[in-house]
This record gives C-alpha cells, sequence and structure tokens, in this order.
C-alpha cells in the first residue's frame, strides 16, 4: 500500500539535480516540501550532461519527458577513440534498447525544467538560506547538499574529501552538426568526451591526471591555451574543436568514499552527499535521481519512517557502490599509458569486432535497471 506521504512535512537542503528531484517526487505524493537553498538562485555550472534511460524513466514518470525532449538532444551510443582520433570501438547503446533515451543536456535546463516541477508540485523554495552549523528541526529531513554536506558528517562523523589525482576542464563550444554520438578520446594519462547538447552547443569534457592540483582549490577560470597545450597531441576533430574554445573552467576532481551510513531515521542523505563519483560513467546525478526516486517510493510505501529509511539505504548502497567502481575502473582504461594503451586499446577494438555484444552488453546492468520497478 502507498499513500504514507500524505501531508507529511519534509525538508530538504540542497536545489542541485538530487534536491529538485527529490522535492517534486515527494511533493507529487502528497508530501509538503520545503527546500533551502543556499545559492541566491537556482543555476547549474555552464556545461553539459548525460542523461541516460535508468534516470530518464524517473524524469518521465514525473511527468517531464515532453520537456524534457524539447531542450536536450538524442544520444545514439558511444565512439571510443585513440588519441590520434583513430576508433577503437563503437557502441550503439540505444540501438541495443529501443525506446530507451540517452539524452544529452544544458545543464541548466534541466535545471531549470526540475525548479518549475517542483514548484508545481507546491514545494516552498527558499534561496539564500545556508544552513551550517545548526540543522533545521524537522520530522524528516533530507541532505541533498552535495560534496560538502553538512548532513553526511552528522550521520558519518566528520571526514575531508580526497583529491582524486584528476582535473577535469569543461568547456562549451558552438556546433551546427548533428552528431549524434558521445566521442571519447583516449590518451596517456588523459581523455577527451565531447557530445552535442539540445540548444546548437557542443559539451567538452578534458580530464587530466595532475597529482599536484591540490593547493589550487576546487575550480576556477583557465586559460584555453592551458587546455589547448595538454591535448596538444590529439588528433581528428580535437583541435579544431579546441580551436573554438574561447572560456573554460577547470575542476579538481575531489570524491568522499561511499558514505557508510545514509540515515538514522529522521534524518537522510543522497546524491553527491551519499556518494560523489568520477564522472567517467556520466552517472553522478543520474545515480542521484535513482535515490530520489527510491527514497520516496520507499516512504511512501512503508508507514514507519526509520524502516523506509532503512530499506532505501539498502536498495541503494550497493548499486550507487558498483556504479562508482565501474567509473574508477573507466579511469585507469582511458589513461593507459606505454605498451599497454596499445594492447589495451587493441583488446577493446578486438571484443568489439569479435564480440561486440560482450562490450555493449558491459553496463546493460546500469542502463536497463528500471527504479520504478523496484521492489520496496
Ligand atoms: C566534469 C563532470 C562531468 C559530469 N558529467 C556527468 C554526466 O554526464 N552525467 C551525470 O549523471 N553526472 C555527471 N556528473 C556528476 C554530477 O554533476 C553530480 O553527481 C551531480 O550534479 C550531483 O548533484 P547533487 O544535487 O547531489 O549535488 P550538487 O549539484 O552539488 O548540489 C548541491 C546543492 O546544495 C546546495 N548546498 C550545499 N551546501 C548547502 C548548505 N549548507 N545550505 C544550503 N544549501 C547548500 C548547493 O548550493 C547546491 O545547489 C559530472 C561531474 C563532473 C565534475
Amino acid at each position: 500500500m502507498t499513500g504514507h506521504l500524505q501531508n507529511r512535512n519534509i525538508t530538504v537542503i540542497g536545489g542541485g539535480i538530487a534536491g529538485l528531484t527529490v522535492a517534486t517526487a515527494l511533493a507529487q505524493r502528497g508530501a509538503r516540501v520545503t527546500l533551502l537553498e543556499r545559492a541566491p538562485a537556482l543555476t547549474e555550472v555552464g556545461a553539459g550532461l548525460q542523461i541516460s534511460p535508468n534516470a530518464g524513466r524517473v524524469l518521465e514518470a514525473l511527468g517531464l519527458g515532453p520537456a524534457l525532449d524539447a531542450v536536450s538532444t538524442r544520444s545514439e551510443g558511444v565512439v571510443l577513440n585513440d588519441i590520434r582520433g583513430r576508433q577503437v570501438a563503437m557502441l550503439p547503446l540505444a540501438a541495443r534498447r529501443p525506446g530507451a533515451a540517452f539524452r544529452m543536456i544544458h545543464r541548466a535546463r534541466l535545471v531549470e525544467l526540475l525548479e518549475r516541477a517542483a514548484r508545481r508540485a507546491g514545494v516552498t523554495i527558499e534561496l539564500g538560506q545556508d544552513i551550517a552549523a545548526a540543522l533545521p528541526e524537522a520530522p524528516l529531513l533530507i541532505g541533498a547538499d552535495g560534496l560538502h554536506s553538512v548532513v553526511r558528517p552528522v550521520l558519518n562523523g566528520p571526514e575531508q574529501p580526497f583529491f582524486t589525482g584528476q582535473t577535469a576542464w569543461r568547456a562549451l563550444i558552438p556546433d551546427p552538426t548533428d552528431d549524434p554520438f558521445a566521442r571519447v578520446f583516449m590518451g596517456p594519462g588523459r581523455h577527451l568526451v565531447s557530445y552535442r547538447l539540445g540548444d546548437g552547443l557542443r559539451n567538452i569534457v578534458a580530464v587530466l591526471e595532475r597529482p599536484d592540483w591540490v593547493a589550487e582549490g576546487w575550480s576556477h577560470r583557465d586559460d584555453p591555451e592551458n587546455l589547448r597545450a595538454a591535448f596538444a597531441g590529439f588528433g581528428g576533430p580535437v583541435p579544431g574543436w579546441l580551436s573554438l574554445v574561447d572560456e573554460v573552467g577547470i575542476w579538481g576532481l575531489f570524491r568522499h568514499r561511499v558514505a557508510a551510513r545514509w540515515q538514522d531515521g529522521s534524518r537522510a542523505i543522497l546524491g553527491d552527499a551519499a556518494h560523489p563519483t568520477l564522472p567517467f560513467m556520466a552517472q553522478g546525478a543520474v545515480m542521484a535521481i535513482e535515490d530520489a526516486w527510491i527514497l520516496t517510493a520507499c516512504l511512501d510505501a512503508i508507514a514507519d519512517q526509520p524502516a523506509a529509511l532503512a530499506r532505501y539505504q539498502a536498495l541503494r548502497r550497493p548499486r550507487a557502490s558498483r556504479v562508482i567502481e565501474a567509473a574508477n575502473a573507466n579511469a585507469r582504461n582511458y589513461h593507459l599509458k606505454g605498451p599497454l594503451r596499445l594492447i589495451g586499446h587493441a583488446g577493446i577494438g578486438a571484443l568489439s569486432r569479435l564480440a561486440p555484444g560482450a562490450l555493449l552488453g558491459r553496463y546493460d546492468w546500469i542502463y536497463d535497471y528500471d527504479p520504478l520497478a523496484e521492489t520496496i
């Protein structure tokens, strides 16, 4: 039986993708939700996001499918290339599961859409609310407050995020083409991912291993020449794309371990607050959206709040941990050096020719997962 969310008072901290999605899902099932966001406005960095079908199913269930389609573009899959731009393997992910949408979208468009959905569902959004030392009193408090969560340490004790040894430049360039693939270019200790967004833009994420980053802080604007210099050895379309970059930001990629405790009966965490990940499976926001649905479904189906939150953690922690391991493995595979790189690329190439299903099916467990079908 469902319906246990009717008229429940719930406070959500954080208005990123996790917070907006969970607030919307809860309010659509009758909860009275207040969302507290530190920033003066709900925004996202100027960059792209890949939303695979496992999260798309949630957004569609929240009634956002058509609006999402209007501001995103569809991906047919991923093409892996070597540093010179020669194709190593093609993964036609969409053709493998007809009807399932792999979407590519500007982050700001997704946040706009979620904010509208949250307000329509009756969520009260309070901006400029920095929840620092003291957590607000609430029958249920949900921490969707990202990497530097204030709720996570209440549940798990204090812990500093650690630097992963990887940095990422992010840039947008104009792109009038209709290229439907996300394209990955792999070089020693670095790789570049690029895909088109819905609004005539192409997104570029260029990742470089750089163990000396720590002193430089979390993120800042950078000189595009630094990006071009780091990827000067790359061929194919990469030099042309990089010549168009006139503004770029750089991020140190920091992480926490997957939190041991996601809830204590009256407080819970989701998204990056619970499990920040390297972006190499493009699943960080996607996992946050899955979390939001499952947390809502548990609270709606199980009357006893501590039991509902315990079920949420039991369903989510193993899956998030497995996805994060897959992203860590991609960091190693994409950045192979020396002879290992040649062997690795030859191996992927051979596998994609001789047993395409094996390579293509490797991540079925990620993309074919349906949060709506989960047994609560
Ligand atoms: C280079 C790169 C590429 C990526 N690409 C993809 C991709 O293609 N697909 C994908 O799924 N994921 C991707 N990700 C991951 C994704 O961006 C994150 O996992 C996701 O945005 C996390 O969302 P969140 O809402 O949990 O956290 P956040 O986006 O960090 O949101 C937290 C919110 O809480 C607010 N907040 C924080 N502290 C407080 C406080 N004390 N009081 C009040 N408010 C507070 C913040 O202002 C913010 O609005 C990528 C990440 C990177 C770095």
